[in-house]
């Protein structure tokens, strides 16, 4: 009965500039707090690019290729930048995700927490985004459809920004449910509930700014979990973003902790009873490095008492 954790030095080695928000300090406050903890410890692999073109067209791997700076730190779009190893770090992102769903899908372990940073959720099909150079979830859901011969996956993601990247990912893909918790208005301006998607598989909820953790659990057990339980999906794929508490600079609504755990907990026991317990949980956003600290260990016990 195995949680595991996959991470990789090299997720250290994206830079960004002097006061953004996503930066090497989120890691180093987050993974000292998972030490000791009962996790089977995995270095991520790189992605191949074969893994990415689940996703993205080649032309946007070319692109983000050829982006990445020799030295000091290249801007790609007004909150993205790229440095010296943050080609390296993206893939470590993305091929912790294929490497988890792997393990998760083979028994290896009965749940993963992929702790990488560039995140991915705002990476669109032909363009960087919002800290994000490639689809890291949905490149993590296309391969567990397209290579383990899986039916349905279904990707929640209670990041606090909308998901546009993996929404345009996978929304054509009628096997994929995607369900987006997150304020509006907020960046990226997406994300209403009317964009349901061409298959009807997308689920945008939108919250307004000062949303508690009362509500959210609401609208976790009322309107996510019968949605998840309807589609009936093989794995469950988390878009793990902690930027929803309260104290997190870039966004106004008002999760706690034990609203993190909460929402874990329910995941879990959803896929207990609809797919084996098999979840893969990527991070993605958290800026408050305390909250997030806090958050995702909060995140990841809840993750190891579900594997028990
Ligand atoms: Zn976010």
């Amino acid at each position: 009965m195995t949680t595991a954790l996959l991470t990789h030095p090299d997720c250290l080695n994206h830079l960004t500039p002097e006061g953004h928000p996503e930066r090497v300090a989120r890691l180093e406050a987050l993974l000292p707090r998972l030490e000791g903890k009962d996790l089977l410890r995995v270095r991520a692999p790189l992605a191949a690019d074969d893994d990415l073109l689940l996703a993205h067209p080649q032309d946007h791997l070319d692109a983000i290729k050829a982006a990445e700076p020799e030295r000091g730190i290249r801007q790609l779009d007004p909150d993205t930048w790229m440095s010296p190893g943050s080609l390296q770090a993206a893939l470590r992102a993305a091929g912790g995700a294929v490497r988890a769903v792997d393990m998760v899908l083979s028994g290896e372990a009965d749940n993963a927490f992929v702790a990488c940073r560039p995140p991915g959720h705002h990476a669109e099909t032909r363009a960087p985004m919002g800290f994000c150079l490639f689809g890291t979830v949905a490149i993590a859901a296309k391969h567990a459809l397209e290579r383990h011969g899986l039916e349905r996956v279904a990707i929640v993601d209670f990041d606090v920004h909308h998901g546009n990247g993996t929404q345009d990912l996978v929304q054509s893909d009628g096997r994929i449910l995607f369900v987006s918790t997150h304020q509006m208005p907020l960046y990226p301006g997406t994300g209403a509930p009317s964009e349901t998607g061409p298959a009807g598989t997308v689920l945008n909820i939108a919250l307004d700014e000062g949303t508690t953790g009362e509500v959210y659990r609401h609208i976790l057990t009322d309107t996510i979990l019968p949605r998840l339980r309807a589609f009936r999906p093989e794995l469950l794929i988390l878009s793990a973003g902690f930027d929803a508490h309260a104290n997190d600079p870039l966004a106004g609504i008002s999760l706690e902790t034990a609203d993190f755990a909460f929402v874990t907990e329910e995941l879990c026991r959803l896929a207990a009873e609809v797919c084996e317990g098999r979840v893969v949980s990527c991070l993605e956003g958290g800026y408050d490095l305390d909250a997030l600290a806090e958050s995702g260990e909060a995140h990841v016990d809840a993750l190891i008492a579900a594997a028990r």
